[in-house]
């Protein structure tokens, strides 16, 4: 063995080990899972290697994850076969938390660990949970292909600090070795362990394994008569025998799939914490022939908006998995949406590079979009809150659709929700059907403030004619809401206007009575039109008399053809 090298964590990893021994306290054993779901990542990863060179299974392709558990040290030990990790690898991956935004993440935590522990699910544990359970922790890992005394093992009590040494290690994969802490000790029992796998990681692909007890031999014995009473038992000994399923379950069929599967499954392939919202599984055949399994997460991830946030599908190749989020199944809108894709009609050698520019590809995800705005309308015609919670959590990143999904506009239109001033309530609630259904005797458009804050579009004063009126108008104070609005002009054939743009028209609404007394106002103002015009001039393009006011002075519009002030504002941040 080589010389022990000490590391530190990086801080954020610090922070993420106190807060989840804060926040994961009742529910402890799913340390179990996250270990399980590893080692199944790294049997699914030496698969998809040795397609390529299939000498890194050193003539051992039985792919298996074993546990363990010795009361008498309190130790409980997770042994995979799979890909395995060099050096470097070890000390990056279990050394520092590999997300983007996680720095920015942890700097926003109060402190309050009672109020940050609420905020871990969205992050996911992994590894560290082993943590919650053990005071020490010994990973011995060698990487595929890699010579027996090119092993590595890294050790950690979990504080501040990792060590690292090289090790010699015949077999391939990863053993992780939980100390258990003193208080936990009931995990170091073979049927405890084997309930927490049945309940939590039944679905894994890969055999779990766990030893059968051993069985002691019996001699027959036979009464006077000579009859047998008890027949011989043959000795038996311990033995690896698989407690799951071990078959993929998007092979399965949906009948025999529970909820708690479904759950289950979704938190191995999202890193997530929380049980999905929602999900569909479907097999579709015909031209191009795959599964899919699309899941909508329950909560935003913490880094939803940072760019550079990997997002998109586990793709696997008949059943081999190939890549984790191959992004181009989805449209950018929708980078919500996890789960997984298992194509007949890819190569096993397919790459990214190949994925970008193809037909099969064209055709999934064409089809997984319109899947997604499918189960999306059903939440929404079905269970309205269960669907206001999707969109409060997903909303914002839903209004990016009509803009890039031309396609699906309509689609994608009749999914958002808007504040308006039926309700002046800031909760976005409002469909556009449901305000095409309230729309007045001869209105023909779609009305709309936009402001910067929700505050300010409630008390636009050009709402005033509409309020008294009584025609609703959306309320529109989201950043994204300008970039929406200049690409949804029309939803079911009415258009989209702004009350604050140009000549306004009720068209039909405004009756004869009302546009001659408007007429004979004008007339009457004309003279004060030239004093304020005179006044004002080189800073504004006119000066009219406003029909839309009842209780304000004066606002200010925008020219029917301009740039709305909003967008003026936002191009202007952006130094245009
Ligand atoms: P995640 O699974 O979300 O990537 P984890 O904290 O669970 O995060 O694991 C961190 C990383 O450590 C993994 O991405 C993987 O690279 C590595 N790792 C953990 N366990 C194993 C294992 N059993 N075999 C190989 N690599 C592993
Ligand atoms: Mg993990």
């Amino acid at each position: 063995t080589g010389q022990k090298q000490t590391h530190g964590f990086q801080t954020e990893v610090k922070q993420l080990l106190q807060l989840m021994i804060h926040s994961l306290y009742s529910n402890k054993e799913i340390f179990l899972r996250e270990l399980v779901s590893n080692a199944a990542d790294a049997s699914d990863k030496l698969r998809f290697k040795a397609l390529q060179n299939a000498d890194l299974f050193e003539g051992d392709a039985n792919l298996r994850v074993r546990i363990s558990a010795d009361a008498e040290n309190n130790t409980v030990t997770i042994s995979d076969n799979g890909i395995g990790m060099t050096h470097d690898e070890i000390v990056a991956h279990l050394g520092t938390i590999a997300k983007s935004g996680t720095a920015d993440f942890f700097s926003k935590l109060s402190g309050d660990q009672a109020k940050d522990s609420q905020l871990i699910g969205q992050f996911g544990v992994g590894f560290y949970s082993a943590f919650i359970v053990a005071d020490k922790v010994t990973v011995r890992s060698r990487a595929a292909g890699a010579a027996s005394n090119e092993a590595v093992e890294w050790s950690s009590e979990g504080e501040g600090e990792f060590t690292v040494q090289a090790i010699e290690k015949s077999g391939r994969g990863t053993d992780i070795i939980l100390h258990l802490k003193e208080d936990e000790k009931e995990y170091a029992d073979e049927w405890r362990l084997r309930s927490i796998v049945t309940k939590y990681s039944d679905h894994i692909s890969v055999a779990v394994e766990m030893l059968s007890p051993e069985v002691e031999a019996v001699a027959e014995e036979k009464d006077d008569e000579g009859n047998v009473v008890r027949p011989a038992i043959e000795a038996k000994p311990a033995q690896w025998e698989a407690i799951n399923k071990a078959t993929a379950l998007w092979t399965r069929e949906k009948a025999d799939i529970s909820d708690e599967e479904y759950n289950e499954f979704y938190k191995h392939v999202s890193h997530d914490f929380a049980d999905p919202l929602l999900w569909e599984h479907n097999k579709v055949e015909g031209k191009t022939e795959y599964t899919s399994l699309l899941y909508i997460p329950s909560k935003a991830p913490f880094d939803m908006y940072n760019r550079e946030k990997q997002h998109g599908l586990k793709l696997y190749v008949q059943r081999v998995f190939i890549m984790d989020d191959a992004e181009q199944f989805m449209p950018t809108y929708l980078r919500f949406v996890k789960g997984l894709l298992d194509s007949n009609d890819l190569p096993l050698n397919v790459s990214r590079e190949i994925l970008q520019d193809n037909k099969v590809t064209q055709a999934i995800r064409k089809g997984c979009t319109k899947r997604v705005l499918k189960m999306l309308e059903k939440l929404g015609n079905k269970d309205a809150e269960k669907y206001q919670s999707f969109w409060d959590e997903f909303g914002q990143v839903l209004k990016e659709g009509p803009a890039e999904d031309m396609a699906n506009k309509e689609q994608i239109a009749k999914l958002l929700r808007f504040s308006s001033t039926e309700t002046d309530s800031a909760v976005q609630n409002v469909s556009l059907p449901q305000y095409v259904e309230r729309m007045k005797d001869g209105q023909d458009k779609i009305y709309y403030v936009v402001a910067d804050s929700f505050e300010a579009a409630k008390n636009s004063p050009h709402l005033e004619v509409f309020r008294k009126k009584g025609i609703e108008v959306l309320l529109l104070a989201d950043r994204i809401d300008e970039w929406l609005v200049s690409h949804l002009t029309e939803f079911d054939g009415k258009q989209l206007q702004s009350v604050t743009r140009g000549g306004l028209d009720l068209g039909e609404m405004d009756d004869a009575e009302t546009k001659e007394a408007q007429e004979k106002l004008e007339q009457e103002f004309d003279d004060v039109i030239s004093r304020v015009k005179a006044a004002l001039e080189g800073k504004v393009k006119d000066v009219k008399v406003s029909h839309r006011l009842t209780d304000s002075p004066a606002c200010i519009v925008t020219d029917e053809h301009d740039m709305s002030s909003q967008m003026a504002k936002l191009m202007a941040s952006v130094g245009q």
